[in-house]
């Protein structure tokens, strides 16, 4: 049983910055980047995509944000910043109660990002694509959701500035989640299930592969088709792009600020990684300090062992989709046409990694580790039992990394501040609680011989 009389605080347990602290400029971290993360390259002719290419998918502000590699600080419009108020800026808590549970002399604290009706942090940067789709005239975008977080947030913020919102959800998450299906059409999305009969590429996958639970790279292609072939939509995407990263930086920029209100410095930085967005996000400022040789952080990311692209993937040239419709990104891969087992943290079942991400791993800037899936879970428990939320499985394999590190720091003696990513909560994943509660979640972890195949699939551009 809990002893709250030997708890011992020693600060605050929340530090929230007032209104006139919030971001006023996202924070874009290839400034800092002696070398920039590889260029998008056109898969028809291998050259560099150029801005009116790009024009075809994507909003024409986006698309600034995305080749700019150059421009540190990158304010965030008005009418962004009004809404962010809703619901920003979220908490750095201190788990006071699971350093008492673990009874290490470590200090943790996380940034919570699932205080809004998203349930996570891609709410930041939904708003943002939705507010430049409006400013831009366009009638619509099309997305695709994994878990469906992505798709909320992209419903909420489309509601917010009155545009349509096309989204493919991956089948198995569209018939576990029937819920989260119905927030989004409460927000006036339509929502269809991926690989659907919609598109071109939907039908062929359906042909290559019967039966197929689908992924989020078999989606995207189908979304992207979609914005293509309607007049006035664009395509938009919830993770790995670098416009995404530069809009989640309002996450690392509130963490900064808030630290230094309080007076510490964080020695290590742990999150989840999917497509890399969140912990892009959570850590610019800091790599930024880092990059120009002002701090030091121990940088952490962490993904699942049946997904695992900074780990056991190829720094490589790739498609972003299975359909292979996108330009091709340089970044950590498993090969697009790597479809993970049905693991329960849809959010991170992505074949590759952002490439401002792969890129700072590749010059070992920051390290990346995977656990299982169980594992996982019974660190969401005792997280949900002492610190009262009910984290998003995605977040808790950050949680899994930190209680690791935690436990270290009991035997070393070490006070290390270790902050982490809470990325979302986990109330539509309880079919994954159930599984895990009945004891009968498995840890499936791909052989060498399941990637070396979809390996072998990597396009050739020779770099
Ligand atoms: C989508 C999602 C992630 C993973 O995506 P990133 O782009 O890697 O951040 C992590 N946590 C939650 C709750 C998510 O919804």
């Amino acid at each position: 049983m809990r002893n709250c009389s030997s708890l011992k605080i020693d600060g605050p347990c929340k530090v929230y910055l007032e209104e006139s602290e919030l971001p006023k400029a996202w924070y874009n971290v290839r400034a800092d980047m002696k070398k920039k993360p590889a260029p998008l390259l056109n898969p028809g002719t291998g050259k560099p995509m150029t801005a009116a290419e790009l024009e075809g998918v994507f909003c024409s502000e986006l698309v600034k944000q995305e080749l700019d590699n150059d421009t540190a600080y990158i304010e965030i419009p008005e009418d962004i910043r009004t809404f962010y108020k809703m619901y920003r800026p979220s908490p750095l808590v201190r788990a006071y109660f699971l350093e008492q549970a673990l009874g290490t002399p470590a200090h943790i604290y996380y940034k919570f990002e699932g205080n809004n009706t998203s349930g996570s942090h891609k709410l930041n940067s939904a708003i943002a694509q939705a507010y430049y789709a409006k400013q831009q005239g366009l009638k619509g975008v099309t997305t695709e959701t994994g878990a469906g977080q992505w798709g909320t947030a992209l419903s909420m913020a489309s509601a917010f500035f009155g545009i349509d919102c096309q989204v493919y959800m991956v089948k198995c998450s569209y018939e576990q989640k029937p819920f989260r299906r119905e927030v989004m059409r409460t927000y006036g999305a339509s929502v269809t299930p991926s690989p659907s009969m919609n598109t071109n590429v939907g039908r062929k996958i359906n042909e290559e592969f019967p039966g197929t639970t689908g992924s989020l790279g078999c989606a995207i292609s189908e979304a992207v088709e979609a914005a293509v072939t309607q007049e006035g939509y664009r395509y938009v995407l919830g993770s790995v792009l670098n416009q995404v990263l530069l809009h989640q930086s309002v996450i690392g920029l509130e963490a900064q600020a808030a630290f230094k209100k309080i007076g510490v410095k964080p020695d290590m930085i742990i999150g989840c990684a999917g497509g890399g967005s969140n912990l892009g996000g959570l850590i610019s400022p800091f790599m930024g300090e880092k990059l120009r040789g002002e701090a030091d952080y121990d940088i952490l990311a962490i993904e699942p062992a049946s997904c695992p692209s900074l780990t056991r993937g190829k720094y490589a040239y790739d498609f972003c989709d299975t359909g292979k419709v996108c330009p091709l990104a340089k970044m950590y891969t498993l090969g697009s046409g790597f479809i993970p087992s049905a693991n329960h943290a849809g959010g991170l079942r992505y074949h590759g990694m952002s490439s401002i991400l792969s890129e700072l791993y590749d010059q070992g800037l920051m390290r990346a580790a995977s656990v299982e899936q169980t594992k996982v879970f019974e660190a969401a428990r005792l997280f949900a039992q002492t610190e009262g939320i009910l984290p998003a499985p995605e977040s808790s394999h950050a949680i899994r990394a930190t209680i690791d590190e935690a436990l270290r720091c009991k035997e070393t003696g070490e006070a290390k501040n270790i902050l982490f990513g809470l990325t979302g909560t986990g109330y539509f994943d309880m079919v994954a609680y159930q599984k895990f509660n009945d004891g009968e979640m498995n840890d499936y972890i791909p052989t060498d011989e399941d990637l070396a195949k979809s390996l072998a699939q990597l396009p050739n551009v020779g770099c």
